[in-house]
């Protein structure tokens, strides 16, 4: 569905930076919107990515469906269950059972699973790597030049920045935009799934194991492997962190010494990755954005650069994607028309953005209301800070974790053609 459809789209010529999971998504998108030529640029000399797992919901099954690629990802552990518990005790302090029977379940799988069916699907000739962004020069009515490390540089109409939370074409656009450390950090790796079992059969569940200021999370991912995300909560007033700490290797003494008041068997579990296999990430947050679009409709985010909440929700390669998708069709309906595509862009995504600042905000203040409310009464013992930091009450959270980005857009669609006809 197009407006003004006797005349043909706009040649665009686009610029993506970033090759995460929305710069992937938005290429996929935009290779199918007509006279668009997309070129993504990636610092990194070999694609690959760091970390360990990822969560499929139905939000992402949604939008990779939409994309024309959920068929080919077919690696993955299937979550029947999810378990919180207390990570000194032991004590289960609720568990959940999900329906793996529907057609696409949600899964837990390996990040490179992820990145490589999405790889497949980008058209050859459209990726160029070891091309790290440094500046973007404004051109006024010729678009954008940007420039790389290796000195070259390249001019486009549009330059979507899918280069994560500490994006470089967010600091060109936004220059007063500052991310600064959450106060957590976190520690990943993958081992043999039966490694875990056989310290704890309860390590096969996808599950959280608390105290107050950490957890530490088991979940496999599937071809025999599992993962453990540790991460613990220090106040950044004190420790701080380098913005460079990204999928950094550590030693295991290292790790493990943040965890000492675990469960044997989880401190053993930790103990059982082999050396080198760690890798440390430091959580970055910034400000909600008043606009995901600048530069006069030359510069969109899309991803972790667009909203900078350092993995909350565990759902920002499915946001990511979504952004990517949306992006291409609000480009598709207005026929390559930037202002009018970005703007819309900027209002479908811009409050749903929004709300998630809200959402984190409101869960916060809740919790520091609770504990305090805890100390007055004498009654902070250690079981009742995990019991609340496990529980996460309130909203029902179906918005975003059974967000259908496809649904959204027919109803923007069908608004649009209401209020004018499809016609501009
Ligand atoms: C601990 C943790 C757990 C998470 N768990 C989940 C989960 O279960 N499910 C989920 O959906 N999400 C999860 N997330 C969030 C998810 O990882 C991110 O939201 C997602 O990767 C964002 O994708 P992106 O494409 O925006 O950015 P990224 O994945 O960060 O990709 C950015 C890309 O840009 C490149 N780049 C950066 N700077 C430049 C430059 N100057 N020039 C060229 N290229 C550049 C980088 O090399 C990288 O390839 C988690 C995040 C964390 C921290």
């Amino acid at each position: 569905m197009t407006v003004n459809s006797s005349t043909p789209p706009k040649q665009l010529k686009v610029a993506i930076v970033g090759g995460g999971p929305g710069g992937l998504a938005t290429a996929i998108a935009l290779s199918k919107v007509p006279n668009v030529e997309v070129k993504l640029y990636e610092k990194a000399k070999l694609l690959r990515e760091v970390g360990a797992g990822i969560n499929i919901g139905p939000n992402t099954w949604n939008v990779l469906e939409l994309l024309g690629v959920a068929d080919t990802l077919t690696s993955g552990h299937p979550i029947s269950a999810v378990l919180n518990v207390n990570g000194r005790t032991g004590e289960e302090i609720y568990k959940f059972e999900r329906d793996i029977s529907v057609k696409r379940p949600a899964i837990r799988t390996q990040r490179t699973k992820l990145q490589s069916t999405l790889l497949a699907h980008v058209a050859p000739g459209v990726i160029q790597l070891a091309k790290q962004l440094l500046e973007i020069i404004d051109k006024g009515d010729d678009g954008v030049v940007l420039g790389f490390a290796d000195e070259t540089k390249e001019r486009a109409d549009l330059v979507v920045g899918a280069d994560g939370i500490r994006s470089v074409v967010r600091d060109c656009a936004w220059p007063d935009y500052e991310i600064k450390f959450t106060g957590t950090t976190i520690w990943r790796a993958l081992l043999p799934r039966r490694a875990l079992v056989d310290q704890d059969p309860r390590f096969d569940i996808t599950g959280w194991w608390h105290l107050p200021n950490s957890h530490v999370y088991f979940s496999p991912v599937g071809e025999g492997l599992s993962e453990i995300a540790a991460r613990e909560y220090q106040d950044p007033a004190v420790h701080g962190a380098s913005k460079v700490v990204w999928g950094v290797p550590v030693t295991n003494e290292h790790v493990e010494s943040h965890f000492k008041s675990y469960l044997p068997q989880i401190q053993r579990a930790l103990q059982s990755i082999p050396q080198g296999s760690w890798r440390e990430f430091a959580a970055f947050a910034g400000p909600e954005l008043s606009s995901l679009t600048s530069w006069s409709h030359k510069i969109v985010l899309v991803g972790d650069s667009s909203h900078a909440l350092s993995g909350a929700f565990g759902s920002g390669a499915g946001f990511a994607m979504e952004d990517g998708w949306v992006l291409a069709q609000t480009l598709s309906y207005f026929r390559n028309d930037l202002r009018k595509a970005l703007s819309l862009f900027d209002e479908i995504r811009l409050p749903y953005y929004h709300r998630m600042y809200e959402h984190l905000d409101a869960m916060a203040r809740g919790r520091r209301t609770r504990l305090e409310e805890l100390e007055r009464e004498g009654t902070d013992a250690e079981e009742e800070r995990v019991r609340i930091k496990a529980i996460r009450e309130g909203e029902d959270m179906d918005w975003i974790y059974r967000n259908d980005i496809g649904r959204v857009w027919e109803q923007i669609v069908s608004r649009l053609e209401n209020v004018n006809g499809g016609k501009e």
